[in-house]
């Protein structure tokens, strides 16, 4: 199902959660909504989802305006699927029965007879590898496993769109990467569309078609995870996801100059980093020279051991403070003077 947000608004009481959202979200699609807490990720997935009205905007789905602010279709009439962070599985009910449960009352339902929805459920839990547990209840399930079974009922009707609100969140870290896995493969086989909300931007880059990123209730970037991450399009972005320095300077065209006139070639940055005096460039894109080798230098600060590598954080000497990588054999001292190069 095509999904389309047109110039959403969400306000409560005076606070405006959502400003202007625009985003069109193509059938087959793997979006995630990637931002830090309160940035409003839930906020527009409720609104999705038929939970909330928009202050203003429309939504559209398969071309249908379902919700405005006057109008809203409810959740149980739009043809979509939810896993939350929570989980939210009845603890009444088997693994077997949450599946069967939507096929049962959704309108949405093409599984009409008994028999079809047992063989759906079947289908679902060898799916998601849950199939040896159908007659557990959910208090005798882990944590992964319940999110599974989750996943498994959100399919259950084969939903023109499947949201799923920080599924990974309540797991360990271990299991995370299993699940994330796992979450890819059943979206190249199930091939459905799906709008995953996270502030984990490793999550994102490595299971989404295009990533969404939105800080105070505004996208600041709509991109693949490669444009995202290597073309941020501002400075939120660039921190955020790409984890970059932010060194503060001037610009002179495409030229950026910072410390005593060390001067770097800047073409392709976009303009909103010009205008915030800033230059974006990750820890692995720039080293420690001797210090006469630069004109823009500065002291040790601290250094952090990391295994492979090691990053040194630097108070230079204009002011900045810039994190490096490198060699964790390195002679790196606090105090030790050093200029940093580009490239
Ligand atoms: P998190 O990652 O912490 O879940 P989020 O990005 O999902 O954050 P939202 O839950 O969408 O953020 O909230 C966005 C903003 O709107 C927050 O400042 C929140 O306090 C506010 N907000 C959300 N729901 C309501 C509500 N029902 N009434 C008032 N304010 C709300």
């Amino acid at each position: 199902m095509s999904t389309i947000a047109e110039h959403l608004n969400m306000e409560f009481n005076g606070y405006q959660a959502l400003k202007d959202v625009n985003l069109e979200i193509q059938k087959g699609e793997f979006i995630a909504i990637l931002g830090p807490s309160g940035c409003g990720k839930t906020t527009l997935l409720r609104l999705l989802a038929g939970f909330l009205k928009p202050t203003a905007g429309r939504i559209l789905m398969d071309g249908m305006v379902v919700a405005d602010s006057n109008c809203m279709i409810e959740p149980n009439r739009r043809n979509i699927g939810m896993v939350f962070q929570s989980y939210a599985l009845w603890p009444h009910m088997t693994v077997e029965q949450q599946v069967r449960f939507p096929m049962e009352y959704s309108r949405f339902s093409g599984f009409r007879t008994d028999r079809e929805r047992k063989e759906r459920a079947e289908e679902l839990l060898k799916l998601v590898g849950m199939d040896g547990l159908k007659n557990r209840y959910p208090s005798e399930l882990s944590g992964g496993q319940k999110q599974r079974v989750a996943i498994a009922r959100a399919l259950a009707n084969e939903p023109g769109l499947l949201l799923m609100d920080e599924p990974l969140s309540n797991l360990d870290a271990e299991l995370k990467i299993e699940m994330r896995r796992e979450i890819s493969r059943l979206h190249k086989e199930v091939g459905g569309t799906i709008l995953y909300v996270t502030h984990d931007q490793s999550e994102a880059l490595g299971m989404a078609d295009r990533i969404v990123v939105m800080s105070q209730g505004r996208i600041q970037q709509i991109g693949t995870p490669r444009e995202i991450f290597h073309k941020p399009a501002n400075a939120f972005v660039a921190k955020f996801v790409g984890q970059s320095n932010l060194i503060r300077g001037q610009w002179e065209e495409n030229s950026f100059i910072c410390g005593k006139g060390e001067r770097v070639d800047g073409t392709g940055i976009p303009e909103s980093f010009h205008k915030d005096s800033l230059f974006p460039v990750k820890a692995d894109h720039i080293h420690l020279v001797p210090a006469g080798r630069s004109r823009f230098t500065g002291k040790i600060r601290e250094m952090e051991y990391q295994g492979f590598q090691m990053k040194v954080i630097m108070n230079m000497d204009d002011g900045n403070v810039v994190q490096v990588l490198v060699q964790p054999e390195m002679d790196c001292r606090e105090g030790m003077e050093y200029g940093i190069a580009f490239g």
